[in-house]
């Protein structure tokens, strides 16, 4: 980071909307772990630390009185995990803005970090109020952004704040860089042959992604549940299969799109098929362009995983995105493990694998496989827009 942080306040915005169990524990603390060498290296500097961060949805979570639900979604929650984490006292103020946090902002010393209260408390924050946005940015010398997962979102605390510091006063954070970095080094330094992998449920999400990977890539797997839309736009019976009737003229369209661009696209030839949504459901292996009626494709079939495998395989650079199938259902992982192994195998023998947007992730952290692709995106929503070509508001403002 450019900034030179001795006897600085700095603001910086994390993430750290944790998952929290029943007694409010922390049931995951991978994105405060995530935050620590930013935080780390303020502190090492001679910096005070201000975080910032949004937990939950308060907004959308009223109580029954219209009131914010306070003791669920407070920070305070997370203070003492990390102080542990950090190994020191971490003090809290319960507002992000007023009389309060501005007195124990102003009174912070080098090497203390103080924790604001949950942001989306403001009704301002998701709005991006530039007021509350003003009032936030008083409280530092400098603003550091380290939350990616919220970059694609113009918050006050994400990016209106940004404004109120010169140029030379704001950065990103080293998490922030480096997810900035890789998803530059994917979009401006293809290596071919270049494959994406996209799955998951629904094409309607993922359209403008494989409009993009159509400019930029040189095959693009199809599959989970979007497959099937495609299937039955081909002509294919898919019985009980998910499947967007409104977007079959669609997927016809960007099979066409891709043929004209030289742009192979690889639909799974095979599904196994489930005569209900369970998975204890009876079982056929079949073709995904014959299913009968009252089953559903839940899974990409044998013959799909080797078609699939083999091209990933012979790729130098590979983005990854969505689950092949019902990979939460353990009788319907197989697809999505088959080809996480494929992925894994390609990246040993030197391709650049990305894998970005949630469900992936979880599917590859869950098979333990996150350490053998180059790199795992912590920002789902944010990625994806960033692989889209969008440029998000969360960047812009610091990089103009
Ligand atoms: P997405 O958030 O769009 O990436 O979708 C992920 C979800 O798609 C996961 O919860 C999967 O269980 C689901 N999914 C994947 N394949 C299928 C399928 N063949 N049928 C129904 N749902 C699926």
């Amino acid at each position: 980071m450019k900034i030179n942080f001795k006897n600085k306040k700095a603001l910086v915005r994390v993430d750290f909307n944790v998952p929290l169990d029943k007694e409010f524990n922390i049931t995951d603390d991978t994105r405060i772990k995530n935050a620590l060498p930013t935080i780390q290296h303020i502190l090492n500097q001679g910096g005070a630390v201000i975080l910032m961060s949004h937990l939950g949805r308060p907004q959308k979570k009223r109580m029954d009185d219209g009131g914010i639900d306070v003791a669920k979604f407070t920070l305070r929650h997370l203070v003492s995990h990390l102080s542990n984490v950090l190994g020191l006292e971490v003090k809290f103020s319960p507002e992000i803005v007023g009389g309060v946090a501005s007195d124990m902002a102003s009174s912070l010393l080098p090497g203390e970090v103080l924790l604001l209260e949950n942001t989306r408390f403001e009704s301002g924050e998701e709005k991006g109020d530039e007021a509350l946005a003003s009032k936030m940015s008083k409280l530092g010398d400098v603003y550091v952004n380290d939350a990616f997962g919220t970059a694609h979102r113009a918050h006050a605390s994400t990016t209106v704040v940004a404004k109120f510091f010169d140029a030379e006063d704001r950065a990103f954070g080293f998490l922030m860089k480096n997810e900035i970095e890789h998803a530059n080094k994917v979009l401006n330094n293809p290596r071919r042959p270049f494959t994406a992998i996209t799955g998951g449920a629904k094409v309607s999400d993922k359209i403008l992604l494989i409009e993009r990977f159509l400019d930029l890539v040189d095959n693009i797997i199809i599959g989970g549940g979007m497959a099937y839309t495609f299937a039955k736009a081909t002509g294919g019976q898919i019985g009980n299969s998910l499947v967007e009737e409104d977007r079959l003229d669609l997927a016809n369209e960007l099979l066409a799109k891709a043929e004209a661009k030289g742009v192979i696209i690889l639909l799974p030839s095979d599904s196994i098929a489930a005569d209900n949504f369970a998975n204890d459901a009876n079982l056929k292996e079949v073709s995904s362009y014959e299913i009968p009626d009252g089953y559903m494709g839940l899974d990409i079939g044998e013959n799909a995983r080797k078609e699939f495998s083999d091209v990933i395989k012979s790729s130098k650079m590979i983005i990854w995105n969505g689950p092949m199938g019902v990979f939460e259902m353990p009788n319907f992982a197989g697809g999505t493990k088959a080809i996480a192994f494929a992925v894994a195998e390609a990246t040993k023998n030197g391709a650049f694998s990305l894998v970005g947007g949630g469900d992936s992730v979880a599917a590859v952290n869950q098979m333990g496989l996150a350490d053998q692709v180059s790199f795992v995106s912590t920002g789902g929503g944010a990625m994806l827009e960033m692989l889209e070509g969008k440029k998000l508001p969360g960047i812009k403002a610091i990089s103009g």
